[in-house]
């Protein structure tokens, strides 16, 4: 299977964590959200070996380890590439899920990635709302805003896949305009993904949730919303805005240029007359 290594290396052990009460687990089967009792952190523990403590149940709901049942009777997903997850408590292992067919080999280092893209997806959809951050471009004394720092409203959000690309993204639609939403929790958004998003010329911001990892994923909705610190990725009006603090560069300077001009007229030597019928044209 080739968890043991990483299962017993601790990287199930999770400080803080508290094991839901599995009677109440049952209780709130149907009315509990996604990721009622999963720590963000927890999302990206251990994906890269093999080995999850956090997978998706039928209904979409994201499940801890500790609140399943032992087996293929966890019922449960894989958030990242949708095969069958299979929980495993037993008692020398700790406990994790694992793909319950691993014979074609595939790797999995996407689930949490993809596992927090579905739960945002959510949160955006429920309050169809962000905060958007400020873009001002500065340049020689002067400056354009691009975007003001506000909350904006759009239509709905979804899970786009675009061609060869493992992870969907999160796209915010308003209309016919898009923007890409990316959350950076272990690192940030990666120059080739940044320089795909400016290929397509779609604006794109990055949320930091690198600061909530130890908090449950239903008590950080406002701050994906809201609070997170967020920037720009890429913005398809920031190279109109270059283009006027050229363009205005470029009218000061002439403008010096004029004056130096009108500085220089009287000092221009006499026999300088072909010049001076120019200028006074
Ligand atoms: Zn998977």
């Amino acid at each position: 299977m080739g968890h043991g290594k990483h299962a017993a290396g601790g990287c199930v052990t999770s400080p803080g964590y508290e094991n839901p009460d599995p009677a109440r687990a049952v209780r709130n089967k149907t009315d509990v959200p996604a990721g009622d009792a999963v720590l963000l952190g927890q999302l990206f523990a251990c994906t890269e070996q093999g080995g999850a403590l956090v997978a998706e149940a039928t209904d979409g709901r994201l499940l801890h380890i500790d609140g399943v049942p032992s087996g293929l009777a966890c019922n449960c997903i894989c958030p990242g590439c949708g095969r069958q997850m299979v929980a495993k408590k037993g008692s020398v292992q700790a406990h994790h899920f694992a793909h319950y067919a691993q014979q074609d080999g595939r790797t999995c280092v996407s689930a949490g990635e993809t596992a927090l893209h579905k739960f945002a997806k959510r949160v955006l959809n429920d309050r169809l709302e962000i905060a958007l951050p400020a873009m001002i471009v500065k340049g020689q004394g002067d400056q354009e805003v691009v975007v003001q720092a506000e909350r904006r409203t759009f239509d709905r959000a979804i899970l786009e896949k675009k061609e060869g690309q493992i992870v969907p993204d999160v796209v915010l639609l308003l209309r016919d305009r898009r923007l890409i939403v990316e959350f950076k929790v272990t690192h940030a958004c990666g120059e080739k993904k940044i320089a795909r998003i400016r290929e397509m010329d779609v604006g794109a911001i990055e949320i930091d949730l690198s600061n909530y990892r130890d908090h449950r994923l239903n008590d950080i909705g406002d701050q994906i919303l809201y609070d997170a610190p967020r920037g720009w990725l890429h913005n398809p009006r920031e190279r109109e805005a270059r283009e006027k603090l050229q363009d205005r560069a470029r009218e000061r300077a002439e403008e010096r240029q004029k004056q130096v001009g009108r500085l220089q007229r009287p000092l221009s030597p006499p026999n300088a007359l072909p010049e001076e019928r120019q200028w006074r044209l």
